[in-house]
């Protein structure tokens, strides 16, 4: 269910709306401005969060840059 976020350009608001395709106009439900940029979805987030943990422990002593391995 792609939900993103967005945030006002003109008002500055931001706010969550429901893309059901790429082609959905979106506007701000403050003023009505389409001039609004999208923000990283939440599903991107959490995915970004579960990712990082496991390339951080990657590598031990060094994270892998030297070569003593
Ligand atoms: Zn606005």
């Amino acid at each position: 269910m792609p939900i993103y976020e967005y945030r006002c350009k003109q008002c500055e608001q931001e706010f969550e709306k429901y893309v059901p395709g790429a082609s959905t106009v979106v506007a701000c439900p403050g003023c009505a401005s389409e001039q609004v940029m999208r923000k990283l979805s939440v599903f991107g987030l959490k995915t970004a969060g579960a990712f990082q943990p496991s390339a951080m422990s990657g590598g031990g002593c060094c994270g892998g840059g030297c070569s003593c391995h």
